[in-house]
């Protein structure tokens, strides 16, 4: 038997959303709440899916399912589609499973054609109306149902209103209409070969179809690999009856949140639209009225708005947009679902439901999206008596600083080249997703805070300014003007989508509250962000069982990540250590060095230096453990470029040149540069990230790892004589087999202990290794027989286990996402069933060997919620991040404990 493949609005609920998309099964909700919802039916994501499965072909049964209620809601409505004297009219709509705005198609006024038309100016009384109505069809269906290029309507618009010298569409009159809609007709005609269909049922057919086929539209596909949602999941059609809001003004039509999705305050927000229709709000053509301003028009419908609000508010328990029309003083609700917000709206709202009693203190952690907590510590502009050139609208925060572009393509082609740009737009449309994607903030001069741009800009964390409508965007000529001023292509701008202000030039950025709070600003300290974060960071801290390290290899490096919440050092990379004019110099004389007593001078050098660096180090982590670990790179990476030294001797000779400059280096005797390309020569590798690194280095240079080995303890003992608590622990790296760690723990133990002895201090060492290569994992119960730690380097762990390059994987990384045949970039979130496994064999196999073996990772996952979920299901120790991402790292490893009691408690 065929599957069911419709559902009445009665039929449905909430909990619905892989049957009916989000929309559908919010309707339905809605409809049994016994809010104002106009009659309707959803058409499921299973039938999209057999749709697509079988070459785009409507599942069996489906088209009766469809007529069946159909049927119903003629009935109900005392009216059938498109018929002539008295039309039912329906709008078709996509709704997947996640919200997807702006990205798939919608068609309204399905059931209008020559004839129902009339019966529509007899149903409303009004001729304009209904002919308004019409064109709407005709450009709605012919753009998204029959691929008629959208501008060609758009451009007969204009044409129109210039002929009559008005500027607003409301202006144009039933006569007018009615000459769109021919020339509507004739467009349709001229580009697709056919006519637009009279027949209703026809219509609503193709419309089903065309909102099915848009799942599988370029920008809905990019919108899901962006947001990470399956491609499989399909999208539902809603078909519903239309309620106008363009009938005059006692009509009108808006988007509603129950609290304010910008800033998180606790007060409905929104725009509403006198005499329009939905699609007029999103698509930012008339600058709205903000929605307290709908009492002073429609005073009943407001207080009644109000109250639904509350309601879905409360039923939710979270915070709700609304899309709502107005017929002639009437109320209807045409969709509600949990609303997108900032990140900085989220804490706050959290935080504000969390005092209200709407939830409890565990929801509220666990609602907030780890991977947007870097937005909350966004720039500022700095203080400054900058004026603006202009102002709109506060769509999303952040101050952002760029150089205009006025097309997306622009925008993503300068993004490319690196340069930081502001989009600016009369208005967005889906579009421009790429070009917004890639900007550091979006202008635009029409439109709400709920336009396209606003609401993508939001999604994505990106500043925006939007309906500042002082400025004249030319598109054609790349430049807006406001007042006396114009901005061409290139020029910087500064916006603020915290205040909505727009100026010229570059401003200064500051700092965020949460930063400024950080550094012990007393003022910042009172805002409600502060508390907010302050609230439910020491609740994730408290049910945390992950520990939080950073990866830091300098004194400020630590002092940031202990501001930040880290609770030790997972990754001190020594290789930093080793750059800067006089520490190269000495690498370099250890590399060339043809005898040990040269080889050992060079160490002289380096020690005091090294041993500097972790007096700075441990002093700044006190009593917090440190893990250095020992130098990784092949060491040509100290020394000139193969091909720049080559290409600057050959020149020396050819020129006769007593000296030779490479690259910012300092100038060299000819001679001495060419031995140093020699030995260039010599070190080469064909495949220098399998090549002589890591371990193997200390194996064929003992003395190297023995003067790091030297310097860590030393500086130890000088903190611990000072009164200091240095806890050391010291990681080789690239292990591959127990005899390689064995041999060199052989070599550095009692090179440490001698030293202990030396300094008169007892010093607690860990010794352990990095597991980053696929041998080192499965082996893992061997070499935990001389490794009292793991730290897992996921970057080459993943880099081996792929055999991906990590350096080039850009240039097929792309393809890969987009063919599906990685679900995720494997270098950011851990590939489970890969790497995962991996490193499950390591801790099991590792722990079954040496029980109290502490586990960790310091590959760029650790910063990764996802990737920290992962560790923490594993029974890992700690993660180790960077500094910036020790917050994220924290709330990440709060909520996976959290998760985990949730899940153990249904
Ligand atoms: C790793 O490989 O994951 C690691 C942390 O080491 P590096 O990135 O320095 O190679
Ligand atoms: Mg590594």
């Amino acid at each position: 038997m065929a599957g069911k493949y419709v559902y009445d609005f009665e039929e449905g609920n909430k909990d619905m959303k892989y049957v009916l998309g989000g929309k559908g099964a919010n309707l339905a909700e809605m409809t049994r709440m016994g809010l104002p919802v106009p009659h309707g039916f959803t058409v499921t994501c299973e039938a999209c899916n057999a749709y697509r499965a079988a070459g785009r072909r409507f599942p069996d049964g489906m088209l009766d399912e469809v007529d069946e209620h159909l049927r119903r809601l003629e009935e109900r409505m005392g009216r059938r589609l498109g018929e002539p004297g008295d039309p039912l009219l329906v709008s078709v709509r996509s709704g997947a499973p996640f919200s997807m705005p702006g990205m798939m198609d919608t068609v309204l006024n399905v059931g209008l054609n020559d004839e129902s038309v009339e019966g529509l100016t007899k149903q409303t009384g009004s001729e304009r109306f209904a002919w308004d109505s019409y064109r709407r069809l005709l450009q709605m269906f012919g753009k998204t149902v029959m691929g008629v290029d959208g501008d060609r309507f758009e451009a007969a618009i204009d044409h129109a209103k210039e002929a009559k010298g008005v500027r607003n569409d409301v202006d144009l009159d039933e006569a007018d209409l009615r000459r769109l809609v021919d020339q509507f007709k004739r467009v349709i005609a001229d580009e697709t070969g056919r006519d637009f269909p009279q027949d209703p049922q026809e219509q609503l057919k193709l419309g089903v179809q065309a909102v099915f086929g848009s799942w599988d539209n370029k920008r809905a596909i990019d919108y899901r690999r962006k947001n990470k949602i399956d491609d499989s999941l399909g999208t539902a059609v809603n078909v519903q009856a239309m309620v106008f809001g363009n009938k005059g003004d006692d009509s009108g039509t808006g988007v509603a949140f129950t609290r304010n999705p910008a800033n998180g305050e606790p007060a409905p927000y929104g725009d509403y639209l006198p005499n329009a229709q939905g699609e007029d709000v999103v698509a930012g053509i008339r600058n709205t009225m903000q929605l307290e301003e709908m009492g002073e028009v429609q005073p009943r419908a407001w207080e009644e708005l109000q109250g639904h609000l509350h309601t879905l508010e409360r039923h939710y328990k979270d915070m709700c947009d609304i899309e709502f029309t107005v017929e002639q003083g009437k109320l209807w609700l045409l969709q509600t679902r949990v609303g997108k917000r900032t990140a900085f709206a989220e804490w706050i709202m959290a935080h504000d439901m969390l005092d209200e009693g709407l939830i409890e203190v565990d929801t509220a952690v666990l609602r907030l999206d780890a991977n947007r907590l870097e937005e909350l510590f966004k720039k500022v502009i700095a203080e400054g008596d900058a004026e603006a050139i202009a102002s709109g609208l506060n769509a999303s925060p952040g101050a952002a600083v760029g150089k205009a572009v006025f097309t997306a393509d622009d925008a993503e082609a300068w993004a490319e080249r690196g340069e930081p740009v502001i989009l600016v737009r009369r208005e967005t449309t889906p579009d421009d997703y790429h070009g917004m994607i890639r900007s550091q903030g979006i202008l635009t001069s029409a439109g709400g805070t709920n336009s396209h741009a606003a609401v993508v800009a939001r999604g994505e964390g990106i500043p925006a300014v939007c309906g500042a409508d002082a400025i004249r965007v030319d598109r054609q000529g790349k430049r807006f003007t406001v007042g006396g001023t114009t901005i061409a292509e290139g020029d910087w701008v500064t916006i603020d989508g915290f205040t909505g202000k727009v100026y010229q030039g570059q401003l200064e950025l500051a700092d965020s509250p949460i930063e400024r709070a950080r550094a012990g600003d007393a003022e910042a300290r009172k805002e409600k962000i502060w508390r907010a974060y302050e609230r439910f960071m020491l609740r994730a801290d408290e049910v945390r069982r992950l520990r939080v390290r950073a990866n830091a290899d300098t004194p400020s490096q630590s002092a940031n990540a202990l501001e930040r919440g880290a609770e030790g050092i997972g990754l001190c990379r020594t290789e930093h250590m080793f750059l800067g004019e006089e520490r190269v110099a000495a690498v370099r004389t250890m590399i060339f060095a043809d005898t040990a007593e040269e080889e050992h001078a060079a160490y002289d050098t380096l020690l005091p230096l090294q041993r500097d660096d972790f007096v700075g180090i441990f002093k700044a982590m006190d009593g917090k453990p440190v893990t250095v670990r020992l130098l990784d790179p092949p060491l040509h990476e100290f020394l000139p470029n193969q091909v720049d030294l080559a290409v600057a001797v050959a020149l020396g000779r050819e020129r006769g040149d007593a000296e030779v400059r490479v690259g910012g280096d300092e100038a060299l005797p000819l001679q001495e540069a060419e031995a140093m390309l020699a030995k260039v020569n010599d070190l080469h590798e064909a495949n220098p990230m399998l090549g002589l690194r890591g371990v193997r280095l200390g194996i064929v240079k003992p003395g190297l790892y023995a003067m790091q080995v030297r310097a860590i303890i030393e500086a130890a003992c000088r903190v611990k004589a000072e009164g200091g608590h240095p806890v050391v622990e010291i990681m080789i790296p690239l292990t591959a087999t127990r005899e390689e760690l064995a041999q060199v723990r052989e070599e550095l133990e009692p090179v440490a202990e001698r030293i202990m002895r030396e300094q008169g201090q007892e010093l607690e060492v860990l010794w352990g290794t990095m597991v980053e290569l696929p041998r080192t994992a499965v082996v893992a119960g061997e070499i935990a027989e001389v490794a009292e730690f793991f730290s897992f380097g996921t970057n080459d762990l993943t880099q081996t286990a792929f055999g991906f390059s990590r350096d080039d994987i850009g240039k097929f990384l792309g393809l890969y996402e987009e063919r599906k045949l990685v679900p995720a970039n494997p270098f950011v979130t851990i590939d489970v069933p890969g790497v995962g496994r991996l490193m499950r064999i390591a801790c099991e196999e590792g722990r079954a060997s040496r029980e109290h073996l502490h586990l960790g990772i310091c590959g760029e996952h650790g910063g990764d919620p996802d990737s920290v979920r992962f560790c923490h299901e594993l029974g890992l120790d700690y993660v180790s991040c960077s500094p910036f991402r020790v917050p994220t790292a924290r709330l990440a490893a709060g909520q996976a404990a959290l998760g985990e009691a949730s899940s153990a408690s249904k």
